[in-house]
């Protein structure tokens, strides 16, 4: 275990990014952070979670001080996998610094923003140590894999022991090419869906013995995407149905198949909700009276924190450290926050996302240190203003 030492954000991200942990796989990067969040005070709780036909998964609860207001970091140590190494600038699991950015799997998403938490954190006790209020980490290992071990658990696991907080800044890299460009107030809500049409199968020449799906599947899509869902809504973009796969699986050329599937992707606004948005896809497709079957597998609903005075104070320390007002935005994908919110206000800030999951993921080593500072004032603005 590495100790702390002077809290230099570059020398701890480094750090997190030689522990290989590629989800599920942890590779002692919990226990690190644990070590330093005890090193500053807090008292941490390591939590393995599982369930059946999923991995067991560890998750980190620290927290310092004993009284509320209680402010929250949040966010994941797993990354997501390297890809081809040999396509990659330097090893992905090594840090190296080339031209003033550290390459590394898990340097933008987020391993720089959890250490920028740390050395943020360790700054302001060590100037504050009888702050009045609380902080804490909420760290899971399972937010790149299927989520079912991690953040939503250790909520559950804090409810159980009456933890709360007041709010979360959950630290994915929301900004998509300038840091202080975008802080997440929301995410739209994501829904998967596969779509299948029963047929008769039979011979090509005899078609009157037989029901080709295929053309109805077709037109089904066709209903589907035709009209827009909606115009979108103050804080959301329109919602957009995907068409992602057409799957009929029919290796015979003389042979008309007995069924026809589709995927789809729905991001949805706040206009809808998980029952709502299943209502207008049947609607859509009921009016051809075919039969037909569809499977939803939900991944939670739009949801939105409405900008207040913390979301106000958060931009104005990033228009000052980075000279850019933030936009106060609700795209882009699904992140831990959609669990967060059940349990207090939560907004995202984190550093730059364009090359997250990519080969030569990276952070530059002067967006660091700004986030480092802007975490710094976020903690100094909460307990003294
Ligand atoms: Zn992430």
């Amino acid at each position: 275990m590495i100790n702390i030492g002077t809290g230099d954000p570059i020398k701890l991200t480094k750090n997190l990014i030689r522990h290989r942990s590629i989800t599920p796989v942890n590779d002692g990067a919990i226990e690190q952070l644990s070590h330093w969040l005890e090193e500053l005070g807090f008292s941490c709780n390591i939590l393995s979670f599982d369930q059946e036909g999923t991995d067991t998964v560890k998750n980190l609860w620290a927290k310092v001080g004993s009284e509320g207001p209680t402010i929250c970091f949040a966010g994941h140590t797993d990354v997501v996998p390297t890809g081809n190494i040999d396509e990659w600038s330097s090893n992905p699991f090594e840090a190296v610094e080339i031209d003033n950015k550290i390459i590394g799997r898990g340097a933008a998403d987020m391993k720089g923003a959890i250490a920028s938490f740390i050395a943020a954190t360790k700054k302001f006790i060590e100037e504050n140590p009888d702050f009045p209020g609380s902080i804490g980490f909420i760290i899971t290992g399972d937010e790149e894999g299927c989520a079912v071990n991690g953040t939503k658990k250790i909520l559950r696991w804090m409810e159980k022991k009456n933890l709360t907080f007041d709010d979360c800044i959950v630290g994915e890299p929301t900004n998509p090419s300038y840091l202080g460009e975008m802080i997440k107030i929301g995410r739209r809500g994501s829904v998967n869906g596969i779509i299948t049409v029963e047929g008769i199968q039979g011979h090509v020449a005899y078609p009157h013995l037989a029901d080709n799906p295929i053309p109805k599947l077709l037109r089904i899509l066709e209903n589907l995407i035709k009209d827009n869902l909606d115009n979108g809504t103050d804080h959301f973009q329109p919602s957009n149905i995907e068409i992602t796969s057409i799957d009929i699986g029919n290796e015979a050329t003389n042979v008309i198949p007995h069924k026809a599937s589709a995927n789809f992707n729905i991001r949805y606004n706040d206009i809808f909700d998980n029952k709502k948005i299943e209502e207008e896809v049947h609607k859509r497709v009921r009016v051809l009276n075919y039969n037909y079957s569809i499977n939803f597998e939900h991944s939670g609903d739009a949801f939105l924190t409405h900008p207040g005075q913390f979301t106000k104070n958060l931009s104005n320390i990033i228009e000052n450290q980075t000279g850019r007002r933030p936009e106060l935005s609700t795209s882009g994908g699904t992140s831990d926050a959609r669990f967060i919110k059940d349990y207090g206000n939560v907004v995202e800030f984190g550093l730059v996302g364009a090359t997250m999951h990519k080969i030569d993921e990276s952070a530059s080593i002067e967006d660091i240190r700004n986030l480092t500072e802007i975490y710094y004032q976020t903690l100094k603005k909460y307990f003294y203003s």
